[in-house]
């Protein structure tokens, strides 16, 4: 038998979700974002759910080149753009829109080689200040690549900074506003955060939204909303099963380092899981965790392989019983990933992010 551990992709979910963010701009049309393997989901596992969409957003040009041999014909968008001049022949090539967002990147366009006229992105830095033209520089560049013979047509892309928080948008719509009003192309500005949050914002809703998280079934602004306010359904499960139990007697200790004390006579199991699977190591004693579908806590540090669960809650628990670190429960309960995520300092992108190769994934309905 392999070691009990396993992923699950729930293909409804995702059709549901990508669903759901189309309601909350439903002028808009959606770039499906996949970039980081589709947020660990895998690519080739989440495509036939979100072939609804209207394009594929990603970063590397091997998951664009993924993208093509699924199948798709319409639209796929590098976020980052070309990292050096030769990318820009697979962008020919594949019919490649691509950001620009820096000025060598149009050097780059300028020196490239091409019978086919390129789709640009060109990105303004609204605020966030990691990519893009400066406000004051923006109009030059647009100037510049609208002279360029390989550009047949410019677009235009900025990124929020403080979608998901009380800060929200309006500075940097302002700023883009103030900066493109004028300028012809079709825009795209709103995240996922945007769209759930400020999707009847005008701005947001034209002409493309960039969901990536919701459709993967976490809350862009958690802890303040969970996933179900939003009706967003979880499209990763991890589950594995309880491989050993033992008896702790007051005093007796969990783990590597001893961080967890027992106070009482307790049931403890230990779950084939631990950080090599991709399950955060910073999740302390209390990280929640299902198992048999109800709810209990962890006992002292995550190591590699294992964790261990307080098993008082579920006195009938034992050897081989399921346990839900993530997602839904074969009993139908769910345990939300921010939840955990949160637990261990961080977001649920981060934890679906590194789902670890050596969890065996399955797609179910
Ligand atoms: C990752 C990314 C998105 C999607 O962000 P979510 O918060 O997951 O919705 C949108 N736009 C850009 C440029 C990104 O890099």
């Amino acid at each position: 038998m392999p070691r009990p551990i396993q992923a699950t992709i729930h293909a409804e979910a995702l059709r549901h979700n990508l669903a759901r963010a189309r309601q909350a701009a439903p002028d808009a049309r959606v770039w499906a974002v996949v970039k980081a393997n589709a947020y660990g989901h895998g690519i080739e596992r989440v495509f036939d759910s979100l072939r609804g969409a209207d394009g594929f957003a990603l970063l590397d040009l091997d998951e664009a080149r993924r993208v093509r041999e699924l199948g798709w014909r319409g639209p796929v968008l590098l976020l980052e753009g070309v990292f050096e001049q030769r990318d820009l022949e697979l962008c020919s090539r594949l019919d490649l829109w691509h950001t620009v967002h820096c000025s060598e990147q149009i050097d780059m366009l300028a020196a490239h080689k091409t019978q086919s006229g390129h789709r640009v992105f060109l990105k303004l830095n609204s605020g966030m200040n990691r990519l893009g033209f400066a406000p004051a520089h923006f109009r030059a560049a647009w100037t510049r690549l609208n002279a360029l013979p390989q550009v047949e047509e410019i677009s235009l892309i900025t990124h929020f900074s403080d979608a998901d928080g009380p800060k929200g948008l309006s500075a940097q719509v302002r700023v883009f506003e103030s900066v493109a009003w004028d300028l012809p192309g079709e825009r795209t500005l709103g995240n996922s955060a945007a769209v759930l949050r400020h999707g009847a914002d005008a701005a947001v809703r034209a002409d493309w939204v960039r969901p990536g998280i919701a459709i993967y079934g976490s809350a862009p602004d958690y802890p303040e909303h969970e996933a179900a306010h939003w009706d967003l359904r979880p499209t990763m499960s991890l589950n594995s099963r309880i491989i050993g139990v033992q008896t702790l007697l007051p005093g007796d200790t969990v783990g590597y380092g001893s961080s967890f004390v027992a106070e009482q006579p307790l049931r403890v199991g230990v779950v084939a899981c631990g950080y090599a699977d991709g399950y955060p190591r910073h999740c302390p004693t209390g990280t929640p965790v299902l198992v048999d579908g109800l709810r209990t806590r962890s006992l002292g540090r995550v190591s590699m392989d294992m964790i261990v669960v307080d098993l008082t809650p579920m006195p009938q628990a034992g050897m081989g019983s399921e346990v839900t670190l993530w997602g839904r429960s074969a009993h139908g309960a769910q345990l939300p990933i921010d939840d955990v995520a949160r637990a261990g300092g961080t977001v649920g992108y981060e934890l679906m992010c590194a789902l670890a190769p050596r969890v065996p994934v399955v797609v179910a309905d």
